[in-house]
């Protein structure tokens, strides 16, 4: 029956490998040019990224085209299977068949990421999607935003890709990719080194210990590099970012770019803490009535940055934990406060 021979664009395994292979290094080419000591071209580091994504993609297809043996079975892996159509058979029932061709265009991420787990195939999925939206994005960066991007991201897909085609590939990287390895391996070594240097600084500089955690997220708001260091003034000074939040500064050690690290440690925390109030949501961070900044969590009832906590937690009448604006009423909720307050006048 033809529904059930579904025809199938043709599948070469090695040209998918040897496609992987050149889009990565002409990822690396294009990273290395985007950075270029004296001349930085930033065009680059946006073709860089286009190149990169496109090469660990071919990749990760090329490995599922590998892991069987029939190549039309590598083909229904890598291809787009077949739209399933309704087929109405005329009584007023319906069927649902599959259309007779694969489709031309190839699986993408999530796919990839399902066809990965079916083959128990183990990828650090963080580091694909961060490279992924990035890459969508690319019409609306601007170019020397991503020069600093696309530096974490060589760095950070290095462990990903040695251990992939180690492990998965069973082959040597410097084999495969030549030079565009040895200059991703003293990338990523030189980043590694960087960023412990700049890990180290900010233990020593007075981040409150609830807020440090975010520190991961900050970014060059200048070149979008995660390579931040206290400045070097602020460190002689003996300020501490808690104390001294109002002139703390973080330096970028990639551009040179300095900006106070305070709003983009609460920033970052905000981030983690949206809320949609269309939904009937409340918000779970609120202005802290010691401190004053953002960063009052309403579920722990305590500020991660001055670290007060509430003097009433519960109502004494009804248990409802009590937030700031309760504390007033001395351990009653609004409610109950109200009821006492009421029953004492009565009296
Ligand atoms: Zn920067
Ligand atoms: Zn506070
Ligand atoms: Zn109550």
């Amino acid at each position: 029956m033809a529904k059930n021979q579904k025809a199938m664009p043709a599948l070469d395994a090695a040209k998918l490998r040897e496609n992987a292979l050149t889009s990565i290094r002409l990822g690396v080419e294009d990273f290395q040019r985007s950075q270029g000591g004296v001349s930085p071209d930033p065009a680059r580091a946006l073709s860089s990224i286009r190149n990169l994504f496109a090469g660990v993609l071919l990749l990760f297809k090329y490995k599922i085209a590998n892991g069987v043996v029939d190549p039309a079975d590598a083909a229904a892996l890598i291809f787009n299977p077949p739209e399933i159509l309704p087929h109405p058979d005329g009584n007023g029932g319906v069927t649902w068949q599959p259309a007779a061709r694969f489709k031309d265009t190839t699986i993408d991420v999530a796919t990839i990421k399902k066809r990965f787990d079916a083959f128990g195939i183990e990828m650090d999925w963080d580091v694909i999607s961060k490279l992924q939206s990035c890459r969508n994005h690319l019409e609306h960066l601007h170019p020397a935003h991503t020069l600093g991007e696309v530096a974490d991201f060589v760095a950070e897909l290095f462990p990903i890709l040695r251990d992939f085609i180690h492990v998965e590939l069973e082959e040597e990287p410097a084999a495969i990719l030549g030079d565009a390895w040895q200059i991703m391996l003293l990338h990523h070594d030189f980043v590694a080194d960087i960023k412990e240097q700049c890990d180290e600084a900010w233990a020593e500089a007075g981040i409150p210990d609830g807020m440090s955690e975010w520190l991961e997220a900050c970014k060059c708001s200048e070149c979008a590099s995660a390579l931040l260091k206290p400045a070097p003034e602020n460190v002689d000074a003996g300020d501490t970012v808690e104390s001294d939040d109002e002139r703390f500064l973080a330096m970028c050690v990639k551009c040179g770019h300095r900006e106070l690290i305070a709003p983009m440690l609460l920033e970052a925390l905000g981030k983690s803490h949206t809320y949609d109030p269309r939904d009937g949501e409340e918000p779970t961070l609120e202005l802290c009535h010691e401190c004053d900044r953002e960063a009052f969590v309403v579920l722990d009832q305590a500020c991660l940055w001055c670290r007060c906590e509430l003097d009433y937690t519960e109502c004494e009448d009804c248990g409802d934990p009590l937030g700031q604006e309760d504390q007033v009423n001395e351990g009653r909720c609004s409610y109950h406060a109200h009821a006492y307050e009421k029953f004492m006048s009565e009296d």
